[in-house]
């Protein structure tokens, strides 16, 4: 089970850069999103593109993200510039247990870097949450071929043109 903690909300502002890491965890193989705040509306976009296009991927709103994090059962990973290199501790990581990435907005507290197993870096350089995301899910290989169950809506891969098939 892998989960995603977004953490770092402002209402308004970071809407479309929240929902883009929740879609970006559902579409590169996490099972779950986590939201810290009381924002409805990227869990909203999510649930509706899960609806369509499959899957049991879970979204919810969380308060106590602290608590959450210290007793999370798992491997409890951070995404953050300042961490180790994704390339040195990617073989370490197996997919087949509990997992929590835990990804900012703002300033990250810093106990958040103590409590995590790892800190790590997707490059050594500021860029996005969202880019930072996909290519460390896409480094871990999860194998997505059964994660998509149930959708209405499927793509028909296209070299020229677009074909969606409903289901
Ligand atoms: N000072 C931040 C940091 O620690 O990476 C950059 C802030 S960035 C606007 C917001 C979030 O994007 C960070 O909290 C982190 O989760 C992610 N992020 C940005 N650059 C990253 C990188 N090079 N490696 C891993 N995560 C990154």
């Amino acid at each position: 089970m892998i989960t995603v903690m977004r953490y770092g909300h402002r209402v308004g502002r970071d809407k479309r850069t929240t929902t883009h890491v929740g879609l970006v965890a559902r579409a590169f193989g996490a099972d779950e999103f986590i939201l810290v705040g009381n924002d409805k509306s990227p869990i909203k976009t999510i649930k509706s593109v899960t609806k369509n296009w499959g899957g049991s991927f879970k979204c919810s709103l969380i308060k106590n993200w602290r608590k959450y994090l210290k007793d999370f059962k798992g491997l409890k990973l951070h995404l953050t510039m300042y961490g180790e290199p994704y390339k040195s501790v990617i073989s370490k990581i197996k997919t087949n247990q509990n997992i929590l990435i835990f990804v900012g907005a703002e300033k990250v507290p810093i106990d958040v870097y103590k409590t995590c197993d790892f800190n790590i870096a997707v490059i050594s350089q500021p860029h996005s949450e969202i880019g930072a995301l996909a290519v460390f899910l896409e480094n871990l290989k999860i194998d997505t071929s059964k994660k998509f169950k149930d959708a209405k809506l499927k793509i028909e891969p296209e070299r020229e043109g677009k074909s969606v098939i409903k289901l």
